[in-house]
């Protein structure tokens, strides 16, 4: 049923990790299917809902890198990770009976639609959740800030950074039972303080562009939901 939402248009973050799981490593379809039923919710509210996943739970270009690899060689090879988390979200959207597409930033049409931004506001349109796979195209980025470009592009009126805790906190609130919760930041506070949110580029993004971050636990069932609606455990991060 249609509902009054804060938030209509959303971009919601999906790291690698939040779809490995307790494996440690890859994709954990029981988690990807219990995160796509969260989404299939929001979409039932009425909300737009475009994804953009990462790719840590496969392969990192920094972790390439270190092991000697060419930077750029080992970007390439973490952006067709999320091609992987991409395809396992979209799948596990079909069982929900919510259409989505995939689109990357890499052009594998055999594989997935390209990624241009007027083909995407075509399906946005239509109804269909997008799901954004392969990170900006380009190496030295990360999905952090491909999340940002593309809640900018498609004219979002927040970003949802899904993660496994309800919020930024002080200190680590898995180690320190003292770690005091923040309901709400500025982008200055992340950048200058360092909270380790998202990247600086990806804060700088969605500053310029007035879109507001918000961190919540995509672990908790219903937490979706309660954000679009400008309710729930979490921490905006605005202006
Ligand atoms: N990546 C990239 N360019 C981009 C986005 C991602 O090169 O625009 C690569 C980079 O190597 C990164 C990997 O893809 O380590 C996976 O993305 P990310 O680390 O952001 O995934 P997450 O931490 O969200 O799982």
């Amino acid at each position: 049923m249609e509902q009054t939402l804060r938030y209509k248009r959303v971009l919601l973050k999906l790291s690698g990790e939040a779809l490995m799981g307790e494996n440690g490593y890859g994709i954990d379809m029981a988690v990807v299917s219990r995160i796509a039923r969260e989404i299939a919710g929001a979409v039932a509210m009425g909300a737009e809902v475009c994804i953009v996943v990462g790719g840590g739970n496969i392969f990192r270009g920094l972790a390439g890198a270190a092991q000697g690899m060419d930077r750029a060689n080992a970007d390439y090879m973490g952006m067709l990770a999320t091609v992987m988390n991409a395809l396992a979200l979209q799948n596990a959207l079909a069982n929900e009976e919510v259409p989505a597409r995939v689109l990357s930033a890499i052009p594998m049409s055999t594989v997935c639609e390209p990624y241009a931004w007027a083909r995407a506001k075509r399906h946005m349109e239509k109804g269909r959740v997008l799901i954004f796979a392969a990170g900006t195209g380009n190496p030295f980025f990360t999905t952090d800030t491909t999340a940002a470009l593309r809640a900018a592009e498609m004219g979002c009126d927040a970003l949802l950074k899904g993660t496994s805790v309800d919020g930024v906190y002080s200190s680590d609130p898995k180690t320190d039972p003292d770690a005091e919760r923040y309901d709400r930041l500025t982008y200055l506070d992340v950048l200058t303080r360092d909270l380790k949110i998202m990247d600086a580029s990806a804060i700088a993004l969605a500053r310029d562009n007035k879109i507001s971050i918000i961190v919540f636990s995509i672990q908790t069932p219903g937490a979706l939901s309660a954000v679009l609606k400008g309710e729930g455990r979490c921490t905006v991060v605005s202006g």
